[in-house]
């Protein structure tokens, strides 16, 4: 089975990527046709044997497949590759998984020029739906029940999902036994390969069925206007995305349902600015309030509250209001309520105002 590139370079197979290029730089040293002694045959065998164990990608690949596979990559064109290495590999019998082989190269089926693979086949889960929601800012403060519709592909009604036609048969497929995979061998440029592949038969059903269902033709699924009802939590901010598991586009065939993404934009209120979990307003006091102290009521969230005010509050001061704010998501507790407290200044005063004031002399 191919060359053993790390009997070339002297190292073992757990040897690192640092490791692996010391080897390399001394053999290469070593062997260096330039130099007196070199020789030219092991200095390219080096060369080859780094350009595989020296990359991590191709190193993996040489562990699985031996040296040929990445020479039938390295030998410039899949037709070479192929005929000069059959001969080699015929007695080879990997077997293979073809949709794990999918994943490991980005689909192999391209590389070796079949694509009848499985992976084109295999059951699709529905997609994913994305939809905005708009909701006031108190229904973001304490949580809201919504009810939204789609329009979707759900599970069809008539056949129940089971893609036959209500009271025809539905029998186990001959060709695959009702597995949906048969077994091929396949010529490649690893050998040959016993490969799994769909059931042509029946699409990887299992099944063949008298008749389809004459709604969804056999897809399991149908397009409808589906109302579902969202529990909004309470805490939830502008621009945060609630995620329904399972309530997206049904799939096909009996697939898995997508998700639903909701993402919520909160209106903004006229009275309060949230902070994270803090609330913001302010309000204003008079002058003889600010200077004599008072007792006044705060709007918040939950309500008019009382706020004392002492005597000599200076306008921008800011009082907080313990526990007045936004439930946490996710966990316990509230926000605080920061309320700023601004003197007011009258901008026209009358004369005996004026005459009273300068009397006061502050
Ligand atoms: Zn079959
Ligand atoms: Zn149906």
């Amino acid at each position: 089975m191919g060359k053993d590139y790390y009997n070339t370079l002297g190292v073992n197979k757990s040897a690192s990527q640092d490791e692996i290029k010391k080897a390399f730089r001394k053999k290469a040293h070593e062997y260096h046709p330039d130099k007196t002694g070199g020789d030219e045959a092991k200095f390219k065998e080096v060369n080859e044997a780094y350009q595989v164990l020296g990359n991590s990608q191709k190193k993996s690949q040489y562990d699985q497949f031996g040296s040929t596979f990445d020479q039938a990559q390295a030998g410039g064109g899949f037709a070479n590759g192929f005929s000069g290495f059959t001969n080699g590999f015929s007695s080879g019998g990997v077997k293979v998984d073809f949709d794990d082989l999918g994943e490991m190269f980005g689909g192999i089926g391209d590389i070796f020029g079949f694509s009848g693979g499985s992976k084109n086949k295999r059951r699709q889960s529905g997609s994913d739906i994305q939809v905005a929601l708009t909701i006031e800012f108190s229904e973001a403060v304490f949580g809201v029940e919504k009810e939204i519709s789609l329009q979707k592909h759900i599970v069809c009604d008539h056949c129940d999902g089971n893609l036959a036609e209500p009271g025809t048969k539905i029998e186990t497929c001959k060709t695959c036994n009702g597995t949906g995979r048969v077994t091929k061998i396949q010529r490649t440029i690893l050998g040959n390969m016993q490969m799994q592949a769909v059931c042509d038969a029946c699409s990887g059903e299992g099944k063949t069925y008298a008749q389809k269902c004459k709604k969804c033709h056999g897809s399991g699924i149908i397009m409808d206007n589906s109302k579902i009802k969202i529990k909004i939590p309470a805490g939830i901010d502008n621009n945060e995305v609630i995620r329904v598991s399972g309530h997206g586009e049904a799939g096909e065939r009996g697939a898995q349902a997508g998700d639903l993404y909701i993402k919520i934009n909160v209106r903004k209120s006229d009275k309060f600015k949230r902070d994270g979990y803090d609330i913001r307003s302010s309000i204003f006091i008079s002058f003889a309030q600010a200077a004599m102290g008072d007792k006044i009521n705060v709007e918040t969230i939950d309500g008019d509250v009382k706020l004392k005010i002492p005597a000599g509050t200076q306008s921008s001061t800011i009082f907080k209001l313990r526990g007045k704010g936004i439930s946490r998501l996710r966990s316990s507790g509230r926000g605080d309520h920061f309320v700023e407290v601004k003197v007011k200044i009258p901008d026209s005063l009358n004369r005996k105002q004026k005459q009273l004031l300068k009397e006061l002399n502050l």
